[in-house]
């Protein structure tokens, strides 16, 4: 195709086709033409606009004098298929955020800290078959890249409230036992001691039926604080029940459970509740059951913490009993 005679030097030569400038210039999409040693040809309005950098000032140099955000290597290999099978090359924003760290469009009203990018790069093919050149087209996805994050932070919070117990912040009765299952089985390869704990308040309904159904809440939750600093962040603290709590302590000896069996205990005894002008004080009772590979499943072993606890509170509460 011969070349139309009204070309103004601004346009862009692309393969066969010509370019008008007006065009390279009014469209929102960074588009640059780029030899093989990645000097550029081509660098219209948007690029120049958010790379705040002219035209003149690049076209002739090697983009990477420019950008050193780009790995050259990096986008060297990806562009190879490019020259190689003459097949176009993407880069999306989920793979890399951006190619060139421009800002956000809208620096205002924009939460982005800079612009997320779709780039398109494609091979131009001269009149006899080969490609010495190729054409970049930069998309600004910060939009679309924002709401999908937003989304998955959406996702992400929802996951951890269907976990999480509301009044304690620790993990309620069914994620527990589901991590207690795998905790279960992972005591069944390894053969390392892990103990189960279980812990009731004692005398709970009188707290309830002297100060009331909200100062019950508070001591729960203050217990729950109290037990958030007892444990490690390895070990799998829930709320069982009402005001029943289970624990497993990994890695851990019966022995070594007793003394954080008796930390809590102590420290619960300790703790004063202010509520309404009431300081509440309770204690609390514990039952513990190291794993062993006899237990008939992650319920068996439970159940023997439980039994331990109902000991505890038959010997006179607050104390810790071990199963037997
Ligand atoms: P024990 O020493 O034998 O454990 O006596 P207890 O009074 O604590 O007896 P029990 O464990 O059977 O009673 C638990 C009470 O806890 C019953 C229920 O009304 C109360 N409860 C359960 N869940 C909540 C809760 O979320 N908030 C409050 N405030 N009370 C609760
Ligand atoms: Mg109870
Ligand atoms: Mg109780």
């Amino acid at each position: 195709m011969n070349a139309p005679t009204d070309i103004s030097s601004a346009d862009a030569h692309i393969g066969s086709s010509y370019i008008p400038s007006e065009l390279l210039d009014s469209i929102e999409v960074g588009i640059a033409v780029l030899d093989r040693n990645f000097n550029v040809q081509v660098w219209n309005k948007f690029l120049e606009n958010h790379g705040a950098k002219k035209a003149e000032a690049i076209i002739g140099d090697s983009l990477f004098t420019h950008f050193p955000e780009i790995e050259e290597r990096w986008l060297k290999t990806k562009v190879d298929p490019v020259f190689n099978l003459k097949s176009p090359v993407f880069i999306i924003w989920e793979q890399r955020p951006y190619l060139f760290k421009f800002d956000c469009n809208r620096p205002v009203t924009c939460a982005a800290e800079f612009m997320y990018q779709n780039v398109t790069v494609f091979p131009i093919v001269d009149k006899n078959g080969h490609v010495e050149r190729f054409c970049m087209l930069v998309y600004d996805v910060t939009e679309q890249a924002l709401g999908k994050l937003g989304m998955e932070h959406l996702n992400e919070e929802l996951k951890t409230a269907s976990r999480v117990d509301g009044l304690t912040g620790l993990y309620n009765r069914r994620y527990w036992q589901e991590r207690f299952d795998e905790m279960h089985k992972l005591c069944v390869r390894r053969d390392k001691p892990s103990t189960a704990l279980m812990l009731d308040i004692d005398h709970f309904k009188r707290i309830n039926d002297t100060y009331g159904h909200q100062a019950g809440d508070k001591v729960i939750k203050m217990l729950a604080a109290l037990i958030k600093r007892c444990v490690r962040e390895t070990d799998l603290a829930g709320r069982y029940g009402g005001e029943e709590f289970a624990i497993v302590l990994n890695d851990s000896s019966v022995e070594d459970a007793q003394a954080v069996a008796e930390r809590i205990r102590q420290l619960a005894q300790r703790l004063v509740v202010e509520h309404d002008g009431e300081s509440i004080t309770f204690t609390v009772s514990l039952g513990l059951a190291q794993f062993s590979p006899d237990f008939k499943g992650a319920m068996a072993w439970l159940e023997c913490a439980d039994q331990a606890l109902y000991k505890a509170k038959e010997g006179g509460r607050n104390q810790y009993c071990i199963y037997a």
